[in-house]
């Protein structure tokens, strides 16, 4: 038997801009996101982690299906076989690949894969189902775990085993597959910065960062504390590739057969990290509304003998909900005071205070997790019989002010530089964003990344004046934004 994992003791949350890792890894435990797991490389994700994940899959799931696709499930095991059939694919993935190589006593005469990633799966069942061009486009996306042999742990951010979502198209002409890929480039774009109050630069990958197997492989990027950036979501154009590799082939309306073009796009929970690290702070989580498993939290205060604020915080909890508020009435046997702190670090958006003075008033006091101690806007005493609209306003009041105070980063921290050593040294010292007009070479971004660890994350056409590469010098056919990054 095995030792029962050790889950390092977090007393206090050290201060995020001393050291965000530390920060971020106390946050996690102590929010009671996740847990370490005997199994090395894979948390366990606590329900209140698992609140957010649902929160993400409830906003994104709604916008795939406003956008036609539908949900189906394919299997875990891949054929090895299979899996070789797209070469740069599978070039690609080997490093990542866990094989199950027995069933039961038996070794298996073909190892299978555990899916790294499910185009090559969906691949093969395309090629099944499509006929003609009057069975294109499918559209389906798949709700799934999948495992990389990676060698870290860090929780939502590198992790074996993790949770995402992949949607998978197939259409008759690259045109409608190009139109994909951007469409859900902009629903993740969309989704990150209006519900995880995220900002994000979208672009086009590099060639060397481009998903194997992709003609064309387009990203979102937000900015971390600690200047660097974190891709959040990937969309990738398959051309021809997988179709030709799968064989997927239909009869075009003009009688001739033809490969589809497919496309792929995913979203992770790595994008919850990218929302932790960028709106937590010294006390712990600060949740956006729209993400927050609890959006409003009852404390009541109960003084000896009077046990009224209890039940006042029923009653409004009550009408809260019946107005479509996820809100909770913390009426455990502990001060007040105890019950702020734990909240606090568990970013609850608005927490709700009732004491036996505001029942006698019949009034709320509402306190903002987005703002500091102190702060003028923190608090609020507001009539009980308005409560609900009040709720509304102030939830959307720190939703809106979550996204501009880390947009006010991400633009801060956006630096345009015009020559080559105030170039590297940005990026040697993380200063965010490096943003300058490049070539696009190979060679150039190699040699970039051999002398600062940055990479490029995405890119843009050129701004009008652009000349040449910042980097190398050489004639600039794109924009690009280089950053040290997760
Ligand atoms: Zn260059």
């Amino acid at each position: 038997m095995s030792d029962p994992v050790a889950q390092p003791v977090v007393k206090e949350i050290p201060p995020k801009a001393a050291d965000l890792s530390a920060w971020y890894t106390a946050v996690c435990l102590k929010a009671e996101l996740t847990s370490y797991s005997p199994v090395r490389g894979c948390v366990v994700l606590r329900p209140y982690g698992y609140g957010l994940w649902e929160n993400l899959q409830k906003h994104l799931d709604a916008a795939f299906k406003e956008t036609g696709h539908e949900n189906a499930y394919f299997p875990l095991l891949i054929p090895e076989s299979l899996l070789l059939k797209e070469a740069e694919h599978v070039e690609g993935f080997a490093p990542e690949v866990a094989w199950v190589t027995h069933g039961g006593q038996e070794e298996l005469t073909e190892r299978l894969a555990i899916r790294p990633t499910s185009e090559v799966i969906i691949g093969v069942m395309y090629a099944q189902w499509v006929e003609s061009y009057r069975d294109l486009p499918i559209l389906i996306n798949q709700w799934a775990n999948v495992l990389r042999w990676e060698k870290a742990t860090r929780p939502f951010l590198r992790t074996m085993e993790f949770l995402w979502q992949e949607g998978h198209t197939a259409h008759a002409t690259a045109d409608e597959a190009r139109e994909e890929t951007l469409k859900m480039l902009e629903v993740y774009r969309e989704f990150a910065e209006s519900v995880a109050a995220v900002p994000v630069y979208a672009g086009i990958k590099s060639a060397s960062e481009r998903f194997p197997g992709a003609v064309e492989t387009f990203s979102i990027e937000a900015l971390m504390p600690d200047g660097k950036a974190l891709q959040s979501a990937t969309s990738h154009d398959l051309g021809q590739n997988f179709a030709k590799a799968y064989e997927i082939t239909f009869v075009d309306a003009d009688q001739q057969i033809k490969h589809a073009y497919t496309t792929s796009w995913g979203m992770s929970w790595r994008m919850l990290g990218a929302m932790i690290m960028t709106h937590g702070d010294d006390r712990g989580l600060r949740i956006p509304p729209k993400m927050a498993p609890i959006e409003a939290v009852f404390v009541p205060i109960v003084r000896k003998g009077d046990e009224r604020a209890v039940e006042a915080c029923r009653d409004a909890a009550k009408t809260l909900r019946a107005a479509g508020f996820r809100v909770k009435v913390d009426d455990r046997d502990q001060q007040p005071g105890w019950k702020y702190a734990e909240w606090d670090v568990r970013g609850v958006p608005l927490r709700i205070e009732i004491g036996p003075r505001d029942v006698d008033a019949g009034t709320a006091v509402l306190v903002r997790r987005d703002k500091a101690k102190g702060d003028p806007d923190q608090k609020t005493s507001v009539p009980l019989d308005q409560l609900a609209q009040h709720v509304r306003e102030l939830l959307d009041a720190i939703q809106k002010s979550l996204y501009e105070e880390a947009r006010a980063f991400l633009q801060s921290h956006t630096v345009r530089v015009a020559e080559r050593d105030a170039f590297l040294r940005a990026c040697r010292e993380r200063a965010g964003m490096v943003d300058i007009p490049w070539c696009g070479t190979g060679e150039c971004e190699a040699r970039v990344k051999a002398e600062t660890s940055a990479t490029t994350r995405n890119t843009r056409p050129l701004e009008p004046g652009d000349a040449t590469c910042v980097a190398c010098g050489e004639p600039a056919t794109m924009r690009a934004y280089f950053a040290q990054s997760y």
